[in-house]
């Protein structure tokens, strides 16, 4: 199934940009003379759909869509499922926007017959964003944002509709674009900082590690939160960049915090869902950690549950990074649908189990037993557990009793900065330890 979604048997994300690829660079060859649509099609208020009548009939509805797109593909043109109701389509070799008008509008048409879901019938539209190679972009990441500006525009001018991405689409709130440049500024002028918090053993109180948490210092904003611009370098692609940064300054700080005399800890960064799926992700590390000359073993890299449902990617990665000797955690634990079978065959060394079921762990007991089961169940698999978003000391009683490796949260210390860090450590490490 690497190359196929489950539910409508159409090709994948990872397909459809493999074949775009290729159809591009054959075209660049020459051995193709059109140009090359990219489609971007996203049902309209679908969510009503999952959420009034049930996940079940929403996934009977895409289904039924997908076999609509599939049925009215011409010879060479490729109909993908990117995820939810997001579907992409690939159209080589096309002569004029003539003939793109013509594809789109029929596509359209699909929709204007009623779905049958369990005898009744239901209507449903789709919005449509276009982009066009060579007019509006060459390599498939551009392409394929465009025609994602292009659809946003069409949902914005009332849905059931296509648009052909231009150059001088506003689709951007002023904000956004102010804080995209800005993003992009923070970057080079050094505004971004790294916080660290400690991750405590549970049964010494020592330190065994902090997590790296990226602060954002605006010179007139001043501290912009991560929710406001994490989703943003998301949408932007810049959260590539970020995250390579954040891997290269904290692989640095750990080395010169060993350097420096200071106990060898790990430091634990986490990772974009677009930074996990890259194809060279692996050797990256690997270069970083060379360049730095810290040891794999002091690098933690968090990835989240979510992150791990493409498995034929994720199990030769992670294999990829746990031979390299990084440690790997699944962050957020618990918050997500994880497979357990595929947990199994996953390179992992640690859980984290998420702040939410922590918070409430000593009044509610449905968080308290799930809390339970999964250290309980991460041990026999061979796992540790490391308990996020402690606060309170009878957290950590409960934590302990259920035989929890490791303890982070604001009960020991809040994050603070390298400097903090390096100057108190002795300190903190005592004040730990008092909390006991
Ligand atoms: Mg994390």
């Amino acid at each position: 199934m690497a190359n196929h979604d489950d539910l409508t048997k159409l090709p994948n994300r990872r397909y459809y940009k493999k074949q775009v690829t290729a159809i591009l660079e054959q075209t660049r060859q020459g051995i193709h003379r059109g140009k090359v649509a990219i489609m971007y099609l996203d049902l309209d208020r679908f969510k009503l759909v999952n959420d009034t009548l049930g996940h079940s009939n929403g996934d009977l509805l895409l289904k039924q869509v997908a076999d609509r797109l599939k049925g009215c593909l011409e010879s060479d043109e490729i109909v993908a499922r990117m995820g939810g109701d997001e579907f992409m389509f690939l159209l080589p070799d096309v002569s004029d926007e003539q003939h793109i008008k013509q594809r789109v509008e029929k596509i359209l048409d699909l929709f204007r017959t009623p779905f049958n879901m369990n005898g009744y019938e239901f209507h449903i539209t789709a919005s449509i964003g276009i982009a066009i190679y060579p007019n509006d972009g060459w390599d498939i990441e551009t392409l394929m944002v465009h025609a994602d500006t292009a659809m946003y525009r069409a949902k914005h001018l009332g849905k059931n509709q296509y648009i052909v991405y231009s150059s001088n689409m506003r689709t951007k709130s002023h904000e956004k674009i102010v804080m995209e440049t800005s993003l992009r500024k923070a970057l080079e002028n050094g505004e971004l900082k790294l916080f660290y918090q400690p991750q405590v053993d549970i049964k010494t109180g020592e330190i065994k590690g902090v997590e790296a948490l990226i602060r954002w210092q605006h010179p007139v904003m001043g501290l912009v939160p991560p929710h406001r611009f994490i989703p943003l370098a998301e949408e932007t692609g810049l959260i590539i960049q970020l995250d390579q940064w954040v891997l290269r300054t904290a692989c640095q700080q750990n080395k010169q915090w060993q350097e420096r005399g200071l106990p060898p800890m790990r430091v634990g960064v986490n990772l974009s869902s677009q930074q996990f799926s890259r194809e060279h992700l692996v050797d990256t590390v690997k270069e970083v950690l060379e360049e730095v000359g810290l040891h794999p073993r002091y690098l933690e890299l968090e990835i989240t549950e979510t992150m791990t449902m493409d498995v034929e990617h994720t199990i030769p990665t992670l294999k990829g990074l746990h031979d390299l000797g990084v440690q790997i955690s699944i962050d957020d634990f618990g918050t997500g649908y994880s497979s357990l079978n595929y947990l199994k065959k996953f390179s992992i060394d640690r859980l984290k189990i998420d702040q939410s079921f922590v918070r409430d762990i000593t009044t509610d007991s449905n968080d308290s037993d799930i809390v339970g089961t999964i250290i309980a169940m991460a041990h026999n698999m061979g796992l540790e557990v490391i308990a996020e978003g402690v606060e309170q000391k009878d957290q950590l009683r409960f934590l302990q009793i259920q035989k929890c490796n490791e303890v982070q949260g604001y009960y020991f210390s809040e994050p603070m900065t390298a400097e903090e860090m390096e100057a108190n450590f002795e300190q903190l490490q005592r004040h730990i330890k008092d909390k006991y």
